[in-house]
């Protein structure tokens, strides 16, 4: 069973701009999926829809295998990593990484144990107590995958996480966010625009038209490098 099924689903923003057009998507557990097109097709419309910030104007977003609300809401199980890494400059890196474990009431030595084990598994152990402001952008970035993934979620949702950052970081976090995923075994969606990353890091490419907010194909790919897997 899928995790998230996407069904005939459009946007249409107040101003009138058709942002998603009639999209059909399924998200299966376990996958790695991009979701590739150029600036302004739709597709941070479409991921925040999925992760429940906005409504689609028509069609659904289902999510069949979770548990759902009195309201009929859907508890969805998500993580979000946005492209700047919006981490707050008075807490430190593990402080960071607490908040969603503090949000849900979970007790502070366990959630102290549990963020610094996140951050170790990004690769910044011994990073714990520094600030956002003592970090590269790179690290910056990795301690917002950290805090999407603090919670354990089903799903990561990530919108163009590395755009802004130089390529050799970019490279090795994309390497490294593989290995991740690897381990850690969840379904991620990543948002980019960037051809070479969609096809680096998935085996599935949701291509998106620049206009108006369609999905032209849905994409099974080869890995183009040997993986040692
Ligand atoms: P992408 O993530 O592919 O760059 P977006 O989903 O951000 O694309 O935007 C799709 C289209 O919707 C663009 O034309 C954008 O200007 C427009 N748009 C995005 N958010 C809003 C909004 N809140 N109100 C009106 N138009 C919006
Ligand atoms: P954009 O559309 O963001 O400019 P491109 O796909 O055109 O992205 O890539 C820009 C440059 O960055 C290219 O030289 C490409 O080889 C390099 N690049 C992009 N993604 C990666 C990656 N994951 N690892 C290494 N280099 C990359």
């Amino acid at each position: 069973k899928p995790l998230v099924c996407v069904r005939h689903v459009s946007k249409q923003f107040a101003n009138g701009t058709l942002a998603v057009r009639d999209v059909n998507l399924h998200l299966g557990a376990g996958e790695f999926i991009s979701l590739l097109g150029p600036s302004g097709c739709g597709k941070s419309t479409l991921l925040r829809m999925i992760a429940g910030l906005g409504a689609p104007s028509t069609g659904t977003i289902e999510w069949p295998t979770t548990s759902h609300d009195a309201s009929g809401e859907p508890d969805r199980d998500l993580g979000f990593v946005f492209q700047d890494p919006t981490l707050m400059p008075w807490a430190t890196a593990l402080g960071n990484v607490m908040m969603p474990l503090t949000l849900k009431g979970v007790r502070k030595s366990q959630a102290q144990e549990r963020a610094a084990e996140m951050l170790a598994l990004v690769g910044l152990k011994g990073f714990e107590k520094s600030y956002p402001r003592e970090l590269s952008g790179g690290m910056r970035m990795r301690v917002s995958i950290a805090r999407g993934l603090v919670l354990r979620p089903k799903i990561l949702l990530m919108d163009e996480p590395f755009a802004a950052l130089d390529e050799i970081t970019r490279h090795r976090l994309n390497d490294d966010l593989l290995e991740l995923w690897w381990k850690e075994r969840f379904t991620a969606v990543f948002v980019t625009h960037s051809v070479f990353e969609s096809v680096y890091l998935s085996k599935r490419i949701v291509v998106m038209a620049a206009r108006p907010g369609r999905v032209m194909a849905d994409l099974d790919v080869d890995a183009p490098y040997p993986r040692d897997d």
